[in-house]
Parts: C-alpha cells; sequence; structure tokens
C-alpha cells in the first residue's frame, strides 16, 4: 500500500488534472522528491531555486502541520495521507500565478477594476479564490449573490435541502419557480444565470464530521450560514483544524450577528461560546420566527468581509463581533479576546480531531415520547367518538390568528405552568402546536403536574391542515 498526496487546485494542471496520486515513499522529502521526479513541471511551484520547501506551500501529514518539524525527515508509511496546501499570505490563499481576465470579465468588473483596492489584480484574485458556502438559505443566499457577482471564480455550496415556499420570504437565491426543486440546483441555476464566469461545486448532503475536512481542505475561506448549534461547532473546529477563516454569521428575529473567526490570528467561535446552550433553550428560525430582510444584511456582510479576506483589503472583523439590531437599526461592536483555554484553539487544545457534535450539542439525548403521540387523523376520528376531549392550542395568540384548530382552547406554553387549574383532570387532553415540538414541552408540563391522560398531536395544526381540514391555510 502506497502513501497518497492530495493535490491542490492550482497544481493540478502539472499533474495530469488529478486530485491525488499514490506514491511509495517513506518520508515526506522522498516523496516530494517522486512526485517532482514524476511531475518535472511542479518543482519549480514546490521549490524554490536553493531547493527548500516554497514558503507559501504548506505541508500536512494526516491533517498535521508538520512545519514544526523537521518537515523533509518527516517519516511516513502506507496508508497516510499527504496534503499539500497553499499557504494563507494577506489572509487569503492565492494561487500563482493569477488566472488572467478575459474581455468580457473585464467589461462586467469594471466598476472594481477602477477601484483603487481591488484593481485588476484584485479582481485576479477573486477569480482565483475558492469559497465554501454551508447552506444555501437565508445567510447563504444574498453571501452567494454578490460573491458570484463580485467574480469569485469558485463557489462551494453545501446543502441538501429542498425549496420550500416558506424559504422565499428570505432566501433569495430560490425562486416560486423552484419549489419543490434541491436548493442546489435552484442555487446552480441562478448563479449561472448572474455570472457565467463562477464555477459551483456543489456537495448535496449534509455537512458532518465524517465529510467536513475534506469537503472544507479544498477551500480559502469557508462562509458559515448554518442554523444549528451542531454543524456550527462542527465548521468552527474543522476550520481550526485546517487553518481555513471562517466567516460566521447567525440570526435570530431581528437580531444578527457577525464575526471573522481565524485562530491564526484570532479567536475562534469557541473562544466566544465554549459550549452550546442546552437544546431547545434557543429555538430556531423556524420555531421562533425572523424578519426577512435580516439574513439579507447579515449574509452581504459576511459577502463583504469574505471579499476583503480574498483581497487583504481594509481591516477584517477579526478579534471583533459585531450586533445587529434591526428595531434600533443599531450596529455594536464588542471586542473579542482568544480564550488561552479555548479547547480547540488554544494553548493546550483537548479537541484534536472532529467529534460527535450532535452528541456534544445534547441532542439524541431527548426522553423517548413513544404512545404519547397521536397522529392528526386519529385525534380527528377520536375526538368525533369522543367530544369531551379537550384540545390545547399551547401557540401564542398571534399564531392561533393565522389558523386554529375549532374547538381546541388556547394557553400558550410560557402561560399554561400558571393555569392548570383551569384544566380537568378526568378529561382525556391532547396538546398541539405549529409542528409538535411545543406540545411535547406541554405534555411534560402536564404530566408532572399528575395529568394522566394527555398525548401531544405530531406533526401540530400544520399535520392537521394536511390531513384533516385542507380549508386551513399552512404557516
Ligand atoms: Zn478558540
Amino acid at each position: 500500500m502506497a502513501v497518497t498526496i492530495l493535490i491542490p487546485t492550482p497544481l493540478r494542471p502539472f499533474v495530469g488534472g488529478r486530485d491525488s496520486l499514490q506514491l511509495e515513499a517513506r518520508s515526506v522529502g522522498e516523496l516530494l522528491d517522486r512526485l517532482t521526479g514524476d511531475h518535472a513541471a511542479l518543482k519549480p511551484h514546490l521549490f524554490a531555486d536553493d531547493g527548500r520547501l516554497r514558503s507559501f506551500v504548506n505541508v500536512y501529514v494526516n491533517d498535521r502541520d508538520i512545519r514544526q518539524l523537521a518537515q523533509r525527515e518527516t517519516p511516513i508509511k502506507a496508508g497516510d495521507t499527504v496534503s499539500i496546501i497553499p499557504s494563507i499570505a494577506g489572509g487569503t490563499a492565492v494561487a500563482e500565478p493569477l488566472p488572467k481576465l478575459s474581455h468580457e470579465e473585464i467589461l462586467r468588473y469594471s466598476r472594481h477594476l477602477i477601484l483603487p483596492d481591488v484593481g485588476v489584480e484584485g479582481q485576479k484574485k477573486l477569480k482565483a479564490a475558492r469559497v465554501l458556502l454551508v447552506g444555501a438559505g437565508g445567510l447563504g443566499s444574498p453571501a452567494a449573490l454578490y460573491l458570484a457577482a463580485a467574480g469569485v471564480g469558485t463557489l462551494g455550496l453545501v446543502d441538501f435541502d429542498v425549496v420550500d415556499k416558506t424559504n422565499l420570504q428570505r432566501q433569495i437565491l430560490h425562486g416560486t419557480s423552484t419549489v419543490g426543486v434541491s436548493k442546489l440546483e435552484s442555487a446552480a441555476a441562478r448563479i449561472r444565470d448572474l455570472n457565467p464566469n463562477v464555477q459551483v461545486e456543489r456537495f448535496e448532503t449534509r455537512l458532518i464530521s465524517e465529510n467536513a475536512l475534506d469537503i472544507i481542505r479544498e477551500f480559502d475561506i469557508v462562509a458559515d450560514g448554518t442554523d444549528n448549534f451542531p454543524t456550527r461547532y462542527l465548521v468552527n473546529d474543522a476550520c481550526v483544524l485546517l487553518d481555513k477563516p471562517n466567516v460566521y454569521g447567525s440570526i435570530f428575529r431581528f437580531e444578527g450577528q457577525a464575526s471573522v473567526f481565524h485562530a491564526k490570528r484570532g479567536p475562534c467561535y469557541r473562544c466566544l461560546y465554549a459550549e452550546p446552550p442546552p437544546p431547545g433553550l434557543v429555538p430556531s428560525c423556524a420555531e421562533g420566527g425572523v424578519l426577512g430582510v435580516l439574513p439579507g444584511i447579515i449574509g452581504s456582510i459576511q459577502a463583504m468581509e469574505t471579499i476583503k479576506l480574498i483581497l487583504g483589503a481594509g481591516e477584517p472583523l477579526i478579534g471583533r463581533l459585531l450586533l445587529f439590531d434591526a428595531l434600533k437599526l443599531q450596529f455594536r461592536e464588542l471586542t473579542l479576546e482568544k480564550d488561552p483555554d479555548c479547547p480547540v484553539c488554544g494553548a493546550h487544545p483537548t479537541v484534536t480531531e472532529l467529534i460527535d457534535y450532535q452528541a456534544f450539542c445534547g441532542i439524541g439525548a431527548e426522553p423517548s415520547y413513544d404512545g404519547a403521540e397521536i397522529s392528526a387523523q386519529e385525534l380527528h376520528d377520536e375526538w368525533q367518538r369522543n367530544p369531551d376531549l379537550l384540545v390545547i392550542d399551547v401557540r401564542e395568540p398571534h399564531e392561533h390568528e393565522i389558523a386554529h384548530i375549532d374547538g381546541a382552547v388556547l394557553i400558550p406554553l410560557g402561560e399554561l405552568p400558571d393555569r392548570l387549574g383551569e384544566l380537568d383532570g378526568h378529561r382525556e387532553i391532547v396538546t398541539h402546536c405549529h409542528h409538535g415540538a411545543r406540545s411535547l414541552k406541554a405534555l411534560d408540563i402536564l404530566k408532572a403536574a399528575g395529568f394522566s391522560k394527555v398525548r401531544s398531536l405530531r406533526g401540530g395544526i400544520d399535520a392537521w391542515a394536511v390531513n384533516v381540514d385542507p380549508s386551513l391555510p399552512r404557516y
């Protein structure tokens, strides 16, 4: 069995376009000699005239940076993977030599070319850049559109979702004509129309510990537009391990946050939040709502920071957390310090490889609700047989106004503990909410208070609208 050597995109033309090669070698030096012996055109790109490895090239063995070791002598064995990674210079990895601009591109980007901080050189850097967007949703939409319009040469998109009508209020990459289509297909078509010079690399998958390093390794910068904590920590840790800048954005209701995490130059996300909140404490946008324009603002800031990193222009949002309050139209900025005890980027990291992020975020440990849930059709049939059955709607009054089940009693979840006295413990009770999550919390409250005949409507009023009463609007 041989050693696998991964070739970065800018160097692939010198090895027949291949992304990896298998070679026999016992040390890194021997491996690089074999490689450049077989592919002589590669040699000047890897080595300076005096035979030393060029300063913009780093070599990793099994994802470990070996610069601190005696690089050439580092032993390797069969089955190891050696990666050649062009280094980060001026905030960005720049493929050498920079690509040329076509006449069409010169015309298209003319407003950039006349900007002193961009110019032809900057535009070529944008063309050479490879940016990975994690999520093609609310934040990913404006980020992808502006990065594509600006001429970022390669955009990687990770998403596994299908466009849903409820996405269109904010996810402007997609349109009414692509409802039901995969988000990546929808996004690729929109980007192609906007700027056909952009190469879109699609990763139609959930980003998980098993694939994150392989995907992220191929890009210069990551823009994190995820909507859940396990993926956020995964993106952070993978970026720290691979030394990639992570352009962070998050949104909730009327508030947004943005920062640039690059462990080599400042704090990482874990320096800011070492641990996630317990599951359920912070509701998702699907549960809590989000103002449609907000991801447009935060995602655009992510695009701006990404472009600055590529150009090496201005002052990046490293070591600073930008807070945005849409209702007050106020930006605030907090200074972030690097945590010397950070578990991933600190002096003595305890996280040296990707972990199980679902478990880390406490997901999967929820109690089982076997037998405690009832389907919409079952509830309908049972209610007809037993009109005494009590259905409690635990949503908020403004949701009740959008749609409600006739005969259900509205008691918002937050008021339930104080209003238990209104309920008759002898009656069969079914709780319901929008999608069936809050009604399980209500069920826990009622059970803890001694109510024994309680169940929760699986899928909430949405399932009721689909399966029982199609006259109800879905939201
Ligand atoms: Zn850190």
